[in-house]
């Protein structure tokens, strides 16, 4: 499965929107920050959840995940949210993505359990939801109108402490889109 070129272009403009209500271009973006203290989550029923490694419930390969019902949860393996809170690039990115599941997809599945509510539906996200979740989360660290075409994964490593594989797939997409006559030139806000 594959993203449209057009999809994945509006993902990058979305996030480049959620993320200057929070931070300038040239900041590195706290994803932590924001699911901590963004009012809003909250008052949509959103809370979230910190689990000792040694009583993880989720798969053993998770970090963290999101589950839909009534409220939206969103529950972290203490490990990754301590390295998060640190910093740690790749953890960073785990609240990133799960953020973007926030603001993606959360209100469609609250809305779809607003019209079923006998219906059982699946609660965890799917495979597309995934990858629209990856596309906005490395958005979201790296403001794409930053971008050009000779910036490198050592500098955004640096200034916006990503990971390298974060870094290198926001320089492919944005050569690739840009090959592809998208613009990133957004406008100012
Ligand atoms: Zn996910």
């Amino acid at each position: 499965m594959k993203l449209l070129d057009n999809n994945m272009f509006r993902l990058i403009q979305a996030a480049t929107i959620s993320r200057r209500v929070r931070s300038a271009d040239t900041e590195r973006f706290d994803a932590l920050r924001v699911l901590e203290t963004w009012v809003p989550y909250r008052d949509a029923g959103f809370e979230l959840f910190v689990i000792d490694d040694s009583d993880w419930h989720g798969e053993p390969d998770e970090d963290a995940y999101i589950n839909f019902d009534r409220s939206t949860k969103l529950f972290f393996r203490q490990s990754v949210y301590d390295a998060a809170l640190n910093g740690d690039p790749s953890c960073q990115f785990t609240c990133a993505h799960e953020l973007a599941h926030l603001e993606l997809h959360a209100k469609i599945a609250r809305s779809k359990l607003s019209r079923e509510p006998h219906k059982k539906i699946a609660h965890r996200t799917n495979p597309k939801q995934e990858m629209e979740a990856n596309v906005y989360a490395g958005a979201l660290q790296i403001p794409f109108p930053a971008l050009r075409k000779d910036s490198t994964t050592w500098e955004l490593r640096l200034q916006y402490r990503v990971s390298q594989e974060v870094a290198q797939k926001a320089l492919d997409q944005y050569n690739y889109l840009t090959r592809k006559g998208f613009s990133f030139e957004f406008r100012k806000v």
